[in-house]
């Protein structure tokens, strides 16, 4: 199956902080690999702006280098870096002052489609966005894109969206959350509402659970610092678990349309219930003898430190279709193995006409984000062989890099998709203001309560599958979390 691509109208991408780690390791390779593919055509430009003092020439280089070591060797062709490279700026711009600011308005091109990636710290988003109109290098269509964290708290989130409020409209803002740019994301909604098979048992009354799991092998070892303000829920579930459980969860929209995505979306988090205390499970890694390493504690540079670097949680969803089917989700650092998946399990048959039940399991649709993106549902047949109706499950997998072949090599990552989203001015995969303070709203008290409370992570060692409270969490309902392979 061929992999199609449309190039996109031309542009000039300005990347704020186009020095820093993000525009190495994910931005300018991906813009790279867009262009590589067509996608990005040769009138388009990039130009970095950070602090730092660089020609354009250190840039160009400082680009070259990051291709090099990020970019599969076999897409790595010296003549297409080169034309590549032809097509990058740079500009020393330090956002709190007004320098490189009229260097920069000279660098935009009529006629060409105006984006500003904001990748910097949250804290200089005002500045930006000020000096973008203070200088008159953007207008009215000019397209900005804010990295997460998009604030720590409903306050912070809120003040950030008045700020950059006050110089772009909701329809020029693009919040990435790189998780809704991932292949298999997409495919969730593709799965739902392409298909007449799942919709109508997509309820409480076919559905027992969900469970969401994001599992990690790594630890917070040199960003301890960073992370120990922010911890599991701020990181991963008020943002990109949310998103996860919002398009499993969500109604119909009436069009593949941004807002009418978004709307649905909306929804769902506001029928959210309160978490109770008791449907929260947090932990913290700790060293093993047989595993080395170092203690979450260690890493965190804070002896104290009551941070989750691990969280589970149930989650209700007040509504018709969802009322009495838990949704249950979890993350961690240092687990077992990295994983990432939806599981959505199905109710028993009413009745069943076998007499064997031994091998007897629900259905299980299970969607993989990662590794070997794909999907997987667990049906019951036959036993093979003679000895009568016995029963077992098998998987009908299908995974997304055998179906589609070598061109699945070819899918764009989450980053490269979602840039070249913004180009096309499709806000779809990106979050709107709105969902983002909702999800806060839900988080806060969340957090707000076991603060409040003092309560302290539960360790569990690296490597497990997390702390022994997450299983009871499950147990006590009579369910048991999917193995974390
Ligand atoms: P970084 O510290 O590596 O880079 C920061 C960049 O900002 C540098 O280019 C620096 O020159 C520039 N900068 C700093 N102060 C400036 C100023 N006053 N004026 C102009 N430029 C200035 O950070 P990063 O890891 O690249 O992260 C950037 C943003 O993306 C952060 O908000 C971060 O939370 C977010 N983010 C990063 C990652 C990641 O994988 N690195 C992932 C998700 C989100």
């Amino acid at each position: 199956m061929a992999v199609r691509v449309i190039p996109v109208d031309p542009f000039d991408l300005v990347i704020f902080g186009g020095t820093g780690d993000l525009a190495r390791r994910k931005i300018l390779p991906g813009l790279y690999l867009r262009f590589l593919s067509g996608q990005m055509t040769a009138d388009s430009r990039i130009i970095g702006a950070a602090r730092a003092d660089l020609t354009e020439e250190a840039f160009r280089q400082s680009v070259r280098e990051s291709i090099a070591e990020f970019v599969p060797k076999p897409k790595q062709d010296e003549a297409v870096i080169s034309a590549f490279l032809g097509q990058i700026g740079y500009v020393t711009i330090d956002a709190k002052g007004e320098g490189g600011w009229p260097a920069l308005k000279a660098m935009m091109r009529p006629g060409m489609v105006r984006a500003f990636y904001f990748s910097v710290a949250p804290a200089l988003f005002g500045d930006i966005a000020e000096r973008l109109h203070l200088h008159g290098v953007a207008d009215g269509e000019s397209r900005i894109v804010v990295e997460k964290p998009f604030g720590r708290d409903l306050a912070s989130a809120r003040a950030l969206n008045e700020v950059l409020a006050q110089h772009f409209k909701e329809s020029q803002i693009y919040r990435i959350d790189h998780y809704l740019g991932k292949e298999t994301v997409q495919n969730l909604m593709a799965v739902r509402f392409a298909n007449i098979l799942f919709e109508p048992i997509w309820k409480a009354e076919y559905i027992d659970h969900v469970q969401i799991t994001v599992a990690e092998t790594v630890d917070v070892a040199g960003r301890g610092a960073y992370y120990d303000k922010s911890g599991a829920m701020r990181d991963m579930v008020q943002n990109h678990m949310m998103q996860l459980l919002c398009l499993i969860a969500m109604e119909p929209p009436y069009h593949f349309d941004p807002n009418a995505v978004r709307d649905e979306k909306l929804k769902v988090i506001r029928a959210l219930d309160a978490v109770k205390p008791e449907d929260i499970v947090r932990g913290q890694y700790r060293a093993t003898i047989d595993k080395g390493g170092d203690s979450y504690a260690v890493h965190s540079e804070n002896p104290e430190t009551r941070t989750e670097s691990y969280i589970a949680l149930k989650v209700n969803i007040s509504n018709w279709r969802w009322k009495g089917t838990p949704f249950y989700l979890r993350t961690g650092k240092k687990l077992r193995a990295r994983s990432s998946e939806i599981a959505i399990t199905f109710r028993e048959p009413p009745h069943s006409i076998f007499d064997d039940h031994t091998g007897w399991r629900e259905n299980v649709l299970v969607i993989r984000l990662q590794p070997n993106e794909g999907m997987e549902m667990m049906v019951m047949i036959k036993e093979p062989g003679p000895g009568g109706m016995r029963l077992t499950q098998v998987p009908l997998d299908m995974s997304f890099a055998d179906a589609l072949g070598s061109e699945a090599n070819d899918v764009p990552d989450a980053y490269e998709r979602l840039i070249m989203d913004v180009i096309r001015g499709n806000q779809t995969l990106f979050m709107r203001g709105d969902e983002v303070e909702a999800a806060w709203a839900w988080a806060d008290p969340i957090i707000q309560g076991w603060e409040a409370r003092g309560d302290r992570p539960q360790l569990y060692d690296a490597g497990s599958s997390g702390p022994e409270d997450a299983l009871m969490l499950m147990h006590r309902d009579g369910r048991r979390w999917r193995d974390i392979r």
